[in-house]
């Protein structure tokens, strides 16, 4: 048997073993590979780098779809930036007060063999007539279009490879550009243990942008080395402060089955480690 090992980082890592080989080729863009881990499910990896497993895509996808959208509490409009797999626009579109939402994903290979190998994560979402597929660079979307947002997703790969521009000062401000007054925008930011070079970079960035900017953070064993966080950058610092009992209420009013995400979850998320405020100048004593 086989094993996959990942090469994010050069001098430590994970492996899986590869207990049946599901698919392996060359996208236009991306080196793909599929296959079933007896404990994580079907797994997909691009570049060498592990993307998502179907055993703990339920805690990354809930935590980038639900937060922004419960805090600003009123969304009609949602971008999704990359999220080929289809898991974080199923949550998404769990949110029936949601009209419209626009994905655009680099590469069209990831969307197409992702619904034929890991149909949970998308569960027929691809065909929600809400959804807006645009198969696009997303820097070039939101540097283009003059749609508004409330919520903007940023489910990128790691920033290597087509993604790398989806971590620069001219994306953060195009997506500024297009979130409505309220508006949140969340990206995916690694894990800082890891990669706080990462964190930093997009703090320095953030903070010139938002009136309000943080991370929030929560752990999902596929993307190892500890907790990963999320940036948030919003127009509205009120959204970050809201009382538990709206976060409840808000939850039950969207009628939200989750196996993650709660009221509590989405408080605590907030909270970081001493040395991921220090590397960001957000020291608390
Ligand atoms: N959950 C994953 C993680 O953190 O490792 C990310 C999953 S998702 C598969 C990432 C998607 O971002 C991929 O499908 C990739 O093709 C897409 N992507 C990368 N660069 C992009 C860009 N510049 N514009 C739009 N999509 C992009």
């Amino acid at each position: 048997m086989a094993d996959y090992l990942e090469t994010l980082y050069p001098d430590y890592g994970q492996r899986f073993t590869i207990d049946k080989e599901l698919y392996e080729a060359q996208t236009d863009l991306q080196r793909l590979v599929i296959f079933h881990n007896n404990r994580m499910g079907t797994v997909m990896a691009l570049d060498g780098v592990i993307q998502t497993t179907e055993a703990d895509e339920f805690i990354y996808h809930e935590m980038m779809a639900h937060l922004p959208i419960i805090a600003h509490g009123n969304v009609k409009n949602v971008l999704i930036i990359g999220g080929g797999d289809g898991g974080m626009l199923r949550e998404v579109c769990r949110h029936s007060s949601i009209k419209k939402i626009t994905m655009v994903e680099i590469d069209a290979g990831v969307i197409e063999l992702s619904k034929k190998y890991l149909p949970n994560h998308s569960q027929g979402c691809f065909n929600d007539p809400r959804l807006e597929l645009v198969i696009a660079d997303g820097m070039e979307f939101v540097s283009r279009t003059n749609q508004q947002y409330e919520v903007i997703i940023s489910d990128s790969t790691d920033p290597i490879g087509p993604a790398e521009v989806l971590f620069t000062e001219n994306f953060y401000q195009a997506c500024h550009r297009c979130l409505t007054e309220n508006g949140v925008l969340v990206t995916q930011n690694g894990t800082p243990f890891m990669q706080l070079d990462e964190l930093k970079n997009t703090a320095s960035k953030l903070q010139n942008l938002f009136i309000d900017w943080h991370f929030y953070q929560a752990a999902i064993p596929t993307y190892i080395g500890g907790a990963m966080t999320f940036a948030w950058g919003s127009k509205n610092e009120t959204l970050r402060q809201l009382p538990l009992a709206t976060l409840q209420a808000r939850i039950k009013q969207a009628a939200l089955k989750t196996r993650y995400y709660n009221a509590a979850i989405h408080q605590a998320a907030f909270a970081l480690p001493q040395y991921v405020l220090t590397a960001i100048g957000k020291e608390q004593n």
